[in-house]
């Protein structure tokens, strides 16, 4: 597991360099652009998201060789997965699932974030379905389980972008395929007990 230490700049929109609470879980992105490389979201944090007054971050980006880019230290806050939309199954802003998860930290959307509580991982995919290459999964794999064990988490703690917000395919793949994201998770169980 090859982690380059590439920090943003503090700033407003990508890293305000405010401490996170307890951490309560990992959650999984994708980049949203099939073939991006992991420096032009970084790119992304850094300039583009001061320049348009757009909030969004994540601690890590994995790019597609499995180089992993360190964007946000693990104890501060990144912009990963906070949301004003209503989940359309609950009828509330985050799921049911972030609410049992993430208690205090998603029940109030106007004065909360479950962004206070988790560490966002980035991941790039070969195209736009999303497909990850077997590089960037065994980085995350390792990443994750290395994050659970730091944290004192399980695989239970592990989420998607998706499973927090309800309305977003985030990552594309795992929304369309979660048996996918099963065994994802298993892998991950695994690299913990090996
Ligand atoms: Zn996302």
């Amino acid at each position: 597991m090859k982690i380059i230490e590439k920090l943003l700049t503090v700033n407003q929109y990508s890293r305000p360099g405010r401490p996170l609470g307890a951490v309560k879980g990992i959650i999984l992105h994708w980049v949203g652009v099939g073939g991006q490389r992991a420096m032009s979201t970084w790119n992304f944090f850094e300039f583009t998201c001061a320049k348009d007054k757009h909030y969004s971050s994540a601690q890590y980006i994995i790019d597609l060789n499995g180089d992993i880019y360190h964007a946000v230290p693990d104890n501060e806050v990144a912009y990963h997965c906070g949301s004003l939309q209503k989940d359309p199954a609950s009828g509330r802003i985050y799921t049911d699932w972030a609410r049992a998860k993430f208690g205090a930290y998603a029940e109030r959307p106007d004065v909360n974030s479950p962004n206070n509580c988790t560490i966002g991982i980035e991941l790039c995919t070969v195209d736009t379905d999303g497909n990850f290459s077997p590089e960037t999964l065994v980085s995350a794999t390792e990443l994750v389980a290395k994050l659970l064990k730091d944290n004192n988490l399980t695989i239970d703690d592990i989420g998607t972008h998706h499973l927090v917000v309800g309305w977003k395919d985030c990552p594309r793949l795992w929304t369309r395929r979660p048996e996918q994201f099963d065994a994802f998770r298993q892998a991950v169980k695994k690299k913990m007990t090996a």
